[in-house]
């Protein structure tokens, strides 16, 4: 007879499917690294920014040390940038860190978690990790349906996630609709706005989270470094709330969670407008080019408020597989989202303007 270990909730876990590294997708296809495109994880296609590289080269002359456990100089630059006490921030390895924080801090077995179908991934991982319920909230145009969701609500709810914009669908849920989602949500219960993508907004449409923040004791906003700021392999996010929220997360939070070239490097990309300016024109440009390509193919694809648009490949069950794979035979990654329950859809990372006219000649080609 064979041993079981860990309880069924863990062993029930599907494992995160991130998008296929380049090393990979070369040595399965028998590709040149150098030529592959990789529009599969939201990065930023300018890679990291030079004042952050430097940063993190000085930093490394201290690698033998630990880093600062509690973050000080980064808390302090989130602090001055968002005009909220150092005591209101989490430090996260990557904003993940955060979801699972606040999934292990607030959450217990067989209690339940809210969230959206077809939102982030992570949520439903945090949610099984703690061995709690989930309760998936059918979606609307692909989007929250923060009506339903409010409804959704059990008397055992104990944490509920928005994405505001989503991963994978790019929608976006206007300010005053969740204005009025967290007057209706019970005050014991923890909302987890999850920005992770907030940067690429339009003016138009930013709005002050923080504020809320100020007035909601159970609103924790997640931020992260990963996407605008070009940091994903660094790993560095933050939560801000409260300090009774944010003190019980730090209680559980690995002491020495973010490195110290981190640390350095984040720190220097917060306070690089001009490259967040000019990351977030690289993505309106090439929102632009990668949707007038699916409208000139008469694709479906959802209106996106990120840095990927979440595109139809076709109406067979398996469409978004089979084109995935032609793509990755001409060297190009997305990322499927059959895992999602979006068989037919691909989601597509924005990338410079020669991958996304690359990655929409290789489609023409899949798809004629
Ligand atoms: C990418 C992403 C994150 C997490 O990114 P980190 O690299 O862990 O900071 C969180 N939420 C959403 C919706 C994302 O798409």
């Amino acid at each position: 007879m064979s041993i079981q270990f860990g309880p069924d909730y863990i062993r029930a876990i599907a494992p995160y499917q991130g998008g296929k590294p380049i090393s990979e997708v070369a040595r399965e296809f028998g590709l040149d690294e150098a030529k592959i495109i990789k529009l599969a994880s939201n990065e930023n296609p300018l890679g990291m920014p030079e004042s952050a590289r430097q940063a993190m080269l000085k930093a490394m002359t201290e690698i033998g040390r630990y880093p600062d456990s509690n973050g000080f100089e980064l808390k302090a630059a989130i602090s001055a940038k968002y005009g909220i006490p150092s005591e209101w921030i989490t430090l996260g390895n990557g904003s993940n860190d955060i979801l699972e924080l606040a999934a292990h801090a607030l959450v217990q077995p067989t209690q339940s978690v809210v969230y959206a179908q077809y939102s982030f991934a992570v949520y439903a991982l945090a949610t099984q990790a703690v061995g709690a319920r989930a309760i998936v909230v059918p979606a609307e145009n692909h989007g929250h349906d923060l009506a339903a969701m409010a409804r959704a609500i059990m008397p055992d709810t104990k944490l509920i996630f928005i994405a505001n914009p989503n991963n994978p669908t790019g929608t976006f849920i206007p300010a005053a609709e969740i204005e009025a989602f967290l007057k209706l949500v019970p005050s014991d219960i923890v909302v987890v706005l999850d920005e992770a993508y907030n940067e690429f907004l339009a003016p138009e449409f930013q709005y002050d989270s923080i504020a809320w923040v100020r007035q909601y004791r159970n609103l924790l906003v997640s931020r992260t470094m990963s996407k605008a700021y070009g940091l994903a392999g660094l790993r560095v996010g933050f939560g801000i709330a409260q300090p009774a929220l944010t003190d019980l997360l730090n209680r559980i939070r690995q002491p020495f969670n973010v490195n110290s070239p981190a640390q350095a490097a984040a720190i220097a990309a917060l306070n690089d407008t001009a490259f967040l300016q000019k990351s977030a024109q690289v993505n309106t440009d090439g929102y632009h080019q990668l949707t007038q390509a699916f409208n000139a193919m008469a694709l479906e694809y959802v209106p996106s408020f990120g840095n990927f648009v979440l595109v139809k490949v076709g109406n067979e069950d398996d469409a978004g597989a089979r084109v995935n794979l032609a793509l990755l035979k001409q060297g190009i990654i997305v990322r499927p989202v059959g895992n999602y329950g979006l068989p037919q859809w691909l989601r597509i990372s924005i990338g410079l303007p020669e991958e996304n006219a690359a990655f929409i000649q290789a489609l023409r080609k899949v798809l004629v």
